[in-house]
Parts: C-alpha cells; sequence; structure tokens
C-alpha cells in the first residue's frame, strides 16, 4: 500500500524547507510537481521517478499522483504551504480512498514578512488577485471588506501580465479605508533566488514593480514604518515616538 504525501516546500530557499517535508522528499520513490518547481528541489530528488507537468496541469497532475499513490510512496509538492492555493485542496477533492498526508510549509506571506518586518503582527487575510478560479467581483469585494474590517492584507498572485491593472484597481480600493501613509510590503522572490524587498506607502507604492513571483503586504490602521521595517502593532501599551 503506498501514500500520498501533499509537500508544502517553503517559499524556495532548502534551507527554508521544513525537517519533515525534507525528509518525506527524500523518503518518496515518485515527485510529483510543476516543473519550476521541481527545479527548486533538484538535490533532494536526484534518481528518483519524476512526473512534472506545466502550468495549469494542476487536475491532471493531482490524478496522476493520486493513481501512482496506490502502489508506491509519493511526493506531490507546491512552494509555501500546500494549503495555501496550492495542490491539498485539489487532492481532498479528488482524492477516493488513497492515503494522504499533508506537509505543511512556509507561506509567501510569513516569509516575506520576515523580510518586512513584524507586518502580519495583528489579524490579517491573504487574497489571490488571480481571477482564473474567482470572479474578479468576488475578488475586489473580499478587498473591500478587508480594508472596511482593517485586516493587514497580504495579496498573492498580485499581478500578471493578463491582469496588469487589478493590482493598482485594488489599492485604489484599500485606499477608500486608509490613509496614504500607510506601509506597503512588496517581496519579490521572498527567501530564494532574486529576492527584492521595497518598503513605500500607499502613496508611493509602484504597483508596476510587482509580478507573479511578488507578494504584496498593506498594513492596518496602526501600522507604521520604522528604521526601514513595518511594524503593526499587537496593541501593548508602549509608545514609539519616532516616525510615523
Ligand atoms: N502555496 C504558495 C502560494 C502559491 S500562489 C504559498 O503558500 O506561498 C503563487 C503566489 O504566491 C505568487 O504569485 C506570489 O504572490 C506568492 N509567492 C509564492 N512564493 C513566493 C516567494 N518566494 N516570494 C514572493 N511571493 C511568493
Amino acid at each position: 500500500m503506498g501514500k500520498l504525501y501533499v509537500v508544502g516546500i517553503g517559499p524556495g530557499g532548502l534551507e527554508h524547507m521544513t525537517i519533515k517535508a525534507k525528509e518525506v522528499i527524500l523518503n518518496s520513490e515518485i515527485i510529483v510537481g510543476y516543473t519550476k518547481y521541481i527545479k527548486l528541489i533538484e538535490p533532494l530528488i536526484e534518481g528518483k521517478e519524476v512526473y512534472a507537468t506545466g502550468m495549469k496541469g494542476e487536475v491532471e497532475r493531482c490524478k496522476k499522483a493520486l493513481e501512482l499513490s496506490k502502489n508506491k510512496t509519493v511526493a506531490i509538492v507546491s512552494t509555501g504551504d500546500s494549503g495555501i492555493y496550492g495542490m491539498a485542496g485539489l487532492i481532498y477533492e479528488l482524492k477516493k480512498d488513497e492515503q494522504i498526508e499533508v506537509i505543511p510549509g512556509l507561506t509567501a506571506a510569513t516569509a516575506a514578512a520576515s523580510l518586512l518586518g513584524s507586518p502580519l503582527m495583528h489579524d490579517n487575510c491573504n487574497i489571490s488577485l488571480s481571477d482564473l478560479m474567482t470572479p474578479y467581483e468576488k475578488i475586489k469585494k473580499r478587498v473591500d471588506m478587508a480594508s472596511d474590517a482593517d485586516f493587514v492584507i497580504s495579496l498573492y498572485n498580485p499581478r500578471s501580465n493578463g491582469r496588469p491593472e487589478y493590482l493598482k484597481e485594488c489599492l485604489d480600493i484599500i485606499k477608500k479605508y486608509r490613509k496614504g501613509t500607510t506601509p506597503v510590503g512588496l517581496v519579490k522572490n521572498a527567501l530564494r533566488a532574486g529576492e527584492e524587498v521595497i518598503i513605500s506607502t500607499l502613496d508611493t507604492f509602484d504597483y508596476q514593480n510587482s509580478d507573479m513571483l511578488s507578494i504584496v503586504i498593506i498594513g492596518n490602521s496602526q501600522s507604521y514604518i520604522k528604521d526601514g521595517k513595518i511594524v503593526t502593532p499587537r496593541g501593548y501599551s508602549i509608545k514609539y515616538e519616532g516616525e510615523v
């Protein structure tokens, strides 16, 4: 009897993968994943059978992984956490009687947050701007209501060639509720090769710098920039008297 591990490999750099994720990949007979992500873990999978598919091959990939796992130990990999815009959802939707175990990973929002300071220190939410499976009207509604509710917002899939202006439009919605000095962190390739970190504000943010390799984090009404980092206060009663 085989088993399917649904593994979050973290943001990219091997040192940011959990020990458990590494162990499971090393012990799996077959590795399934998106070609680009398979490349990130190449040093761990030498000599293993690999089933890699291109972007948008998700359903096919998950079906294959489930089928192979009937007799073999298989790892299907996602970047970050497989339960956050990763493969865990589809696997559970498609599964019949296969044995499944999800191995969590460090998601892009927390990876980026570690580089930006402490932006996620209060209630926060993730919103994907990809409209491949969610109508844009619903995305905008979520952005609107999350802004109204004063959540710190992490925008996944912020900008692609097919929808170059969604990010700007969503930031305009956020601006209805938050002041122009609200910090905005853009991290491209967090904790992997090509890392870039830009901290600005709703007024100064240049949305054209972001792409599908980036995540954008917008602070709440209390967030501020201190010594080049974004701070979202947890609420302890201390007073910071510097730049706000
Ligand atoms: N399962 C992944 C998310 C996949 S959706 C996770 O938990 O992180 C793909 C989006 O995630 C990208 O468009 C980008 O917005 C974000 N992302 C993933 N890895 C990233 C990284 N290392 N740096 C910045 N953003 C990243």
